[in-house]
């Protein structure tokens, strides 16, 4: 899922990088022809400053045949604005047109000027749509109509000037008024034409000087008719009417230049009009573009972050949820206890703890596919169970929880895992094959008024610790002593550790002996801790060895010395004197163990015969693990262990077990024998003990005897052996020697008793 995302957000910045790049290289693209806009009108505007610069110089040389110097400037940008093109000839047309005598052709060679200029700037493609005409207005249309009333002058002039006008002259002027008349017509439709749309103050003013050189075109026109007249008709120099023409011509180059100039103007405004919109265009997609461009990276940037909520979220999803059942986990559980801890008023909450028992052998036989199933099934099962408000969890492998917030009817509550047990508990089918799901739970229920706090889980699995330990489908409810055994049975381990490796460690022994001669036939190791100047017993300290993993090394320290002591009493009794030692259930459980027991036996120069195995009969209780407990103890019975089973009575132990483990003794619990020569009930279910055991011929001891009355009893009534306060507690194996030398003579003197008990 968290790979899936990654995949999604490298799609996602690829996306918007696909978009975003032909986006930016268009935006790049635009905003070059935009600014190539700018520059070709800057240059236009330049070529136009130039133009407009010659136009005084064009209308002194119109009107006075003469011009003064141009500036240097005008020079100097002349010659700057040609560089790239022909070498100076910008300016050298200029000095032409400074140096020709003659108006029309020094006009002509202004004209060209002009028109060179013009074409280098580009000054009709940079023009707009309405000013496009205005270019060649400028550098052609008026200019020659100027040219063309300074060609009439001079023919007017030369003509006055003759003796004779002969036929060539009169031709002369009509054909020269003809290309006049061309030349004002085509200037006055044009700029009727491409100014009557334009708009504004300035548009005005342009059709006034428009205006004005129409009628001073008129006027123009009319004093030209007179002189053609006068050529047509004349015959001398002094019948050529040119005065009048002469006399309006320089009103006319005035109104021409006048209109020329407002064109220039106009184009001029235009220009930087058409400038200011691109730069305007040009600022406002910059800004739109930086805006689409923030938006887009904002865009990018709260997608990224909403995809990362969101992988955030699944991955707290998956990390608060058990992918095999679909329930939450234990850190969702806690989660939702430590929101209970923030409530104002803390209701009691209830808790069922449970776990499912030998499952590794369930996954073993069935395989992990079958083993996940069953869970699952399991979790349906249990969801049962809950109700709306509960809090279902999958707390580990086979561990499940179920949370009551508020929990109001304590008393169902308390009936619920018992139930789940028994519901759980019901044949099912795997594979074709039967199965029974044994399981145990633990149940808390939280004081009123308490806090909630994550304790409260512990607490729960001290609970469930504590019926996993008592026997299977066991419910224990959780009580404070719990908490207190576990937390001194934590110090104790620690201490535990240090008498171990300090040799406080030490097994005393509890005779045995033979309820019709009191001869001592032999003597159960029994664990102490000689803790400085006090004594500990199992009771103390085994609990906590068993939670900390310490009971295989107390074992072999029993084992050690007893088997020692044992070796030395070889030969020298003179009835064969066993000595019993306590088996766990661990070391039943496990056929290394038992190997390294037989060695550690025949090490010792023993032989099996002589130790006494105790095995609880509560270890068969737990059907799933008798089966190889029960291979074990066959294979040390026949490996010719002496096998007792302890505690006898309190198990469940059926005639056929008894008789298949090839047990050699049964020790009659305590319980049975305590007070068995007064109570009359307890002397019938003990002799049936008895009898049980004798039925199958196999020898019987009764344990805890602390009253003369109790072992004539049980003398009497079958019974071989005995053990208990009555003869002796345990006591220190030179105590032992002590009463084994007193009790069961010796076969002959014995330096180990002397020494021993010198030492002692
Ligand atoms: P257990 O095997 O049933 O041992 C008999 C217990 O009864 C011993 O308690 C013994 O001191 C006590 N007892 C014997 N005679 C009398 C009597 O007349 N009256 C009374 N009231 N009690 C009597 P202890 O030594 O405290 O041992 C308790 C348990 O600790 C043992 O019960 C045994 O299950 C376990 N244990 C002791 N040593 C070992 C050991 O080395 N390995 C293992 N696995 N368990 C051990
Ligand atoms: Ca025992
Ligand atoms: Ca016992």
């Amino acid at each position: 899922m968290w790979g899936t995302e990654v995949h999604i957000r490298g799609w996602l910045t690829g996306l918007i990088v696909f978009l975003l790049a032909p986006c930016l290289l268009f935006a790049s693209l635009w905003f070059h022809s935009k600014f190539e806009d700018v520059n070709s009108i800057d240059r236009s505007l330049a070529g136009l400053n130039l133009i407009q610069a010659l136009g005084p110089l064009m209308q002194e040389k119109a009107l006075t045949g003469t011009v003064k110097q141009p500036t240097e400037l005008l020079v100097r940008q002349l010659a700057d604005f040609d560089v790239s093109a022909r070498e100076q000839s910008l300016v050298a047309d200029l000095s032409g047109f400074m140096n020709e005598q003659g108006i029309p052709d020094a006009l002509r060679k202004a004209r060209s000027l002009a028109s060179s200029i013009a074409q280098h700037s580009r000054l009709s493609s940079s023009s707009s749509f309405e000013t496009s005409e205005f270019p060649h207005l400028i550098n052609d249309t008026l200019l020659s109509v100027v040219i063309e009333t300074s060609v009439m002058v001079n023919n007017g002039e030369m003509l006055a000037g003759k003796d004779a006008i002969n036929t060539w002259d009169k031709m002369l002027v009509p054909v020269q008024a003809g290309q006049f008349k061309v030349a004002a017509d085509t200037a006055s439709r044009a700029t009727k034409e491409n100014f009557m749309d334009l708009q504004g103050p300035k548009a005005d003013s342009l059709r006034d000087k428009a205006a004005a050189y129409r009628s001073a075109n008129l006027a123009y026109q009319s004093a030209g008719s007179k002189l053609l007249s006068s050529t047509i008709k004349g015959t001398t120099g002094a019948d050529i009417a040119n005065g009048e023409l002469n006399k309006v011509q320089p009103d006319f180059v005035r109104a021409i230049f006048n209109l020329w100039q407002e064109t220039v103007d106009y184009l001029h405004a235009d220009l930087q009009h058409q400038r200011a919109e691109t730069m305007f265009a040009v600022a406002l997609a910059g800004l739109v573009g930086g805006l689409v461009i923030i938006a887009a990276f904002a865009i990018a940037v709260a997608l990224s972050r909403a995809l990362a909520d969101r992988t955030q979220q699944e991955f707290e999803n998956l990390g608060f949820h058990d992918p095999l059942t679909g329930l939450p986990n234990r850190r969702a559980l806690l989660k939702t206890l430590r929101g209970l801890s923030d409530r104002e008023t803390p209701n009691r909450i209830g808790l069922v703890i449970l776990d499912l028992r030998h499952f590794k052998k369930i996954n073993d036989l069935f395989g992990d596919q079958s083993g996940d199933s069953i869970l699952r099934d399991v979790a349906e099962q249990l969801v049962q169970f809950a109700e709306a408000e509960d809090f279902l969890c999958r707390t580990g492998g086979t561990e499940f929880m179920l949370l009551r917030p508020d929990l109001t009817d304590s008393a169902s509550f308390e009936d619920t895992p018992a139930r789940i047990i028994r519901e759980l508990g019901r044949e099912r089918q795997i594979e074709g094959q039967k199965l029974v799901l044994e399981s145990n739970a633990g149940l808390l229920i939280s004081n009123a008024g308490d806090p909630i706090t994550d304790q409260l889980l512990v607490d729960a699995e001290l609970a469930l610790r504590s019926a996993k330990q008592k026997a299977p489908r066991k419910v224990e409810r959780f009580t404070s002593e719990m908490r207190v055994a576990f937390e001194e049975n934590g110090e104790i381990a620690k201490q535990l550790l240090r008498a171990m490796n300090n040799g406080e460690i030490v097994p005393w022994f509890q005779p045995q002996v033979d309820v019709h001669t009191g001869e001592i036939i032999g003597a159960e190791a029994l664990v102490r801790w000689l803790d400085h100047q006090t004594v500990r017993f199992p009771g103390y300290f085994l609990p906590a060895a068993e939670e900390a993993g310490y009971m295989d090394r107390i074992e072999a320290i029993v084992r050690q010395k007893t088997l020692e002591l044992a070796s030395e009493f070889t030969g020298k009794t003179r009835r064969t004197v066993h000595f019993g030692l306590n088996i766990s259930a661990d070391l039943l459980s496990n056929a290394s163990a038992v190997g390294a027991l037989h060695r550690h036996v025949l090490d010792a120069g023993l032989n099996p015969s002589m130790i006494s195995l105790e095995i609880l009969e509560a270890v068969m209780i737990d059907e799933d693990k008798a089966k190889p407990i029960k291979e074990n103890i066959a294979h040390l019975s026949d490996l010719g262990f002496f096998i007792e089973l302890d505690d006898f009575g309190t198990g469940h132990s059926s005639i056929s077990s008894l008789r298949d483990l090839k047990i050699d003794r049964v020790k009659i619990d305590r319980s049975f024998v305590s007070g068995v020569d007064t109570n009359k009930d307890l002397q019938k279910f003990t002799s049936a003990l008895i009898n049980l055991a004798k039925s199958l011929d196999i020898s019987v001891l009764a344990e805890g005897v602390e009253t003369p009355g109790e072992r004539d009893w049980l003398a009497r009534n079958g019974c071989d052996v005995i053990q208990g306060f009555l003869v002796s507690k345990a006591v220190p194996e030179v105590e032992l020697a002590a009463m084994i030398l007193k009790k069961n003579f010796t076969v002959q003197s014995n330096p180990f008793f002397n020494e021993k008990s010198a030492t002692a």
